[in-house]
């Protein structure tokens, strides 16, 4: 699973002087050359230190991210000060990060599952490999990628990992939980066009194969069968003689 591409920056100011012209400081920009951005967030402290963060992302984030710092700086300016007014320039610090440049992240915020990766191998995602239970965001059912989803996942193994091990240490309601998550994606229901989807699995192609050979050989040599018993009776014949010499 590939990891998106996300710049983060955050610009600190002495006042959210943009709350003062009555605005959120949420603004979601399309994609255009001038403005870097996607969308920026008032992060002002519950303490009242004011802060805008803001996200160059995707495309945006891989042509921004070979610019020199100063000039991303520069654009991010601009496009707030087209927004929010010419107070945002009077900003206290900037930082960014681009954690595409992280060796150990390699991107951010989230991995994104390939086309066809979820329609095909969704029954194999949360599935137990023998004593391995999987507790990763990715396995997640509600906010797959993000904290949230890691704190779904890993109670959800856990409980798993319970049920194996001290089942009676389980409230009903926790047994239920883990029973219902084995019937959902043990028992998914089969239409026609999955039936038939697993009629053209490896298995049938091989067993298919077989039989087609089987025949071919048959029909070229219609005294194989004749042959075949011949050489079984031939074998026994001289084995039992040699079992006798012995
Ligand atoms: C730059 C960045 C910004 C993000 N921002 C946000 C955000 O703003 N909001 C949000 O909700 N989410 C955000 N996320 C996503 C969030 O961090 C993840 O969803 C979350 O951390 C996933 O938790 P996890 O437990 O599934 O996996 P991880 O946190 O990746 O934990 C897996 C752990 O397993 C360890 N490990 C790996 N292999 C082995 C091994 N073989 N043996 C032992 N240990 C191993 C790793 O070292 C790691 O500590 C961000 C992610 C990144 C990278």
């Amino acid at each position: 699973m590939p990891v998106g591409h996300m710049i983060k920056f955050i610009l600190t100011y002495q006042t959210a002087f943009w709350r003062e012209k009555g605005f959120s400081g949420e603004i979601v920009a399309g994609s255009s050359t001038e403005c870097p951005f996607c969308v920026t967030f008032d992060a002002t402290s519950p303490s009242g230190n004011a802060a805008l963060v803001g996200f160059i992302a995707g495309q945006q984030a891989s042509q921004w991210s070979s610019k020199e710092r100063g000039e991303r700086r520069e654009a991010v300016l601009s496009s707030l000060v087209k927004y929010l007014g010419p107070e945002a320039r009077s900003f206290i610090h900037y930082e960014e990060k681009d954690w595409a440049k992280e060796d150990y992240s390699g991107g951010c915020p989230v991995n994104v599952m390939a086309p066809g990766l979820l329609t095909y191998y969704h029954p194999s995602l949360r599935k137990p490999c023998g004593r391995i239970h999987w507790a990763g965001t990715e396995t997640a059912t509600l906010w797959c990628g993000y904290m949230s989803g890691a704190v779904q996942a890993g109670q959800r193994a856990a409980l798993e990992v319970l049920a194996e091990l001290f089942p009676t240490s389980l409230t009903q309601e926790e047994q239920a939980a883990v029973q219902n998550k084995h019937s959902a994606e043990g028992g998914a229901k089969q239409t026609p066009t999955s039936k038939l989807r697993y009629l053209c699995t490896s298995k049938a192609v091989v067993i298919a194969t077989l039989a087609i050979s089987a025949a071919v050989l048959l029909a070229r040599n219609q005294n194989a069968v004749l042959n075949t018993k011949a050489y079984f009776t031939n074998v026994f014949t001289t084995t039992r003689h040699k079992i006798f010499v012995l």
